[in-house]
């Protein structure tokens, strides 16, 4: 139901929400970001576009 377009918004939403940090910004992406991605059966795209500061 989600493709890699959706993804790749979860994942700099996610992105975004960490740069926020605090916190406050991983709890939301955690409770609210998190559960949906792992719906989407695609890996990190932002490591496949290189933008990725989490796993690398
Ligand atoms: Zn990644």
């Amino acid at each position: 139901m989600f493709g890699r377009k959706a993804a790749e918004k979860l994942d700099d939403a996610a992105a975004a929400l960490h740069r926020i940090g605090g916190g406050t910004g991983d709890a939301i992406a955690n409770k609210v970001i998190a559960p949906i991605r792992r719906r989407v059966d695609t890996d990190c795209t932002r490591c496949s576009r290189g933008k990725c500061k989490e796993h690398n």
